[in-house]
């Protein structure tokens, strides 16, 4: 979509849309070609001078209005997140419920985008702190919650009068443009929103050097959020960078076994586990290691799995055969090293990107999976003994994204609040992820916020003006 209008790709190339439950597909994508992107720059930068000028009011008017034309829709936008990349239908549901939060939660935002005036040390002279949005944002998505990842992007950035160009997810494309649709319909100019698809180095290496783009954020792999921070950095262009996790989970001794076992399988295989924030590394102290292993290895055997559009299903297929394939290999490497299979650990039935709900014990320190993100159904389980031991365990990762822990006594919760090395700690339940709060990470998993109060940040500019009457 540029300038508001739907169209193919000036290279009239096309690529299929795959349903990973049946591996048949379920649509064509116009793929962008360079002179799309030529067209797309033009109208973001025009897009821009329109939007910024827009009252704070008046913007935040057309994301309310966007947020309930997705309401409106939600069954029906939910219902292609799950034929595109699998997830539950519920779990598709709740997250187009999200994306109307997070719109919603930017619209009031924008109108919050205070400056302030500071003493000046002549009387004839007044000296103002403006925010100005920052101008166009190149913005790249992934496949996973292919709507809420653009929502908060999209949402953010509009709300605080900037344009956006977003490179969504080619895997699953429908939600992105459920998103553009909803805009438009509410009364988004020309511009200040343009979508593309196509070839991600491409678009990435085409958008980012460009003098029109001032920002970028991308949400996806460490390894690909390397190579683009180096190109912004090439043009001095900041950028966000939501990158994977290797969440570790702490359970202490003093919790009811029986009330947490249901809480981290549920966390765990949401989504497939292809959740950056994904609950991965499981540290139970020892006394309750082996029953809580067996609870959650029954528990994760027990749950069905099947197409995402049975309201039934509680784990749905992996996105796409790289992901099945990624998650079949780490976990063969893990089993190679010496880990223990305690559930699943194999593809299920003979079609679809299936992937058993898994659980491994004994998991060498120097496996693989111990240090890249498996991003799919795998859950590892450590046990430790003393609760001094268990820290430097769970922070001995390079990502920092989510770290969470179970425990009923203040003090123990007080340690994880204070030495858990991440961008956001849950503690008792898997409370992370809302429209008004922060989400990022620190170390390999990135840096800058979406959501919160943080979410605007991203997009301003800071402007000093010095006046003297
Ligand atoms: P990948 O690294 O190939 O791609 C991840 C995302 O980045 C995709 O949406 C892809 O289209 C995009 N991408 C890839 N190369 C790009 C480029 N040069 N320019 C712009 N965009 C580019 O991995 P994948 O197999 O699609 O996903 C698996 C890995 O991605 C996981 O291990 C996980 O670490 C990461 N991931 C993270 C999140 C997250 O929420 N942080 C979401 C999805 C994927």
């Amino acid at each position: 979509m540029i300038d508001n209008q739907w169209r193919a790709g000036g290279g009239q190339e096309w690529r299929e849309v795959i349903n990973p439950a049946t591996e048949r597909p379920v649509g064509r994508l116009a793929v962008a070609a360079k002179s799309d992107l030529d067209e797309a720059l033009a109208s973001a930068a025009a897009g821009f001078e329109v939007w910024r000028k827009t009252p704070a009011h008046k913007r935040a008017q057309v994301l309310r209005q966007a947020a309930q034309l997705l309401a409106g829709r939600r069954d029906e936008v939910a219902a292609k997140i799950t034929a595109e990349m699998g997830k539950p239908i519920g779990e598709a549901r709740i997250e187009v419920t999200m994306c109307v939060e997070t719109f919603a939660w930017c619209a009031e935002e924008g109108m919050r985008a205070y400056g302030r005036d500071i003493p000046a040390r002549l009387s004839n002279v007044t000296q103002r702190v403006v925010r100005e949005p920052i101008g166009v944002v190149a913005a790249f998505t992934p496949w996973n919650f292919p709507a809420n990842q653009a929502a908060k992007k999209i949402a953010a950035a509009l709300a605080a009068g900037c344009a956006i160009i977003i490179k969504g997810p080619e895997e699953a494309p429908s939600a992105c443009i459920a998103l553009a649709e909803v805009l438009v319909d509410a009364g988004l100019p020309a511009g200040a929103l343009n979508l593309v698809f196509g070839h991600p180095p491409m678009i990435s290496e085409y958008l980012i050097p460009s003098p029109v783009v001032r920002k970028m954020s991308f949400t996806g792999s460490v390894p690909v959020g390397k190579h683009l921070a180096r190109l912004a950095a090439g043009y001095m262009k900041p950028c966000t960078m939501e990158l994977g996790g290797h969440a570790p989970v702490v359970i202490f001794d003093d919790v009811t076994v029986d009330d947490v076992v249901p809480k981290i399988v549920a966390g765990k295989y949401r989504n497939a586990g292809q959740v950056c924030i994904s609950p991965t590394r499981f540290y139970v102290q020892e006394t309750i290691y082996k029953r809580t292993v067996e609870a959650f290895a029954g528990a994760a055997k027990a749950l069905r799995i099947g197409n995402g559009t049975d309201a039934a299903t509680q784990m749905g297929p992996l996105a796409n055969s790289r992901r099945r394939d990624a998650v079949e290999a780490i976990v063969e490497d893990a089993v190679k090293d010496g880990a223990k299979v305690a559930a699943g650990g194999r593809r299920s039935g003979n079609h679809g990107y299936f992937y058993e709900p898994t659980a491994l014990t004994d998991v060498p320190r120097t496996a693989r999976i111990m240090n890249d993100e498996p991003f799919g159904p795998v859950a590892l389980f450590m046990p430790f003994g003393r609760d001094d031991e268990i820290i430097a365990q769970a922070n001995d990762s390079l990502f920092g994204l989510a770290a969470y822990g179970f425990t009923n006594v203040p003090a123990r919760g007080d340690m994880l609040m204070h030495e858990l090395q991440a961008g956001m700690v849950s503690i008792n339940h898997f409370g992370l992820g809302l429209p008004e709060t922060p989400f990022g990470g620190i170390k390999e998993s990135g840096y800058g916020r979406e959501g919160g109060s943080e979410a605007l940040e991203a997009y301003f500019v800071t402007k000093f003006v010095s006046r003297a009457a």
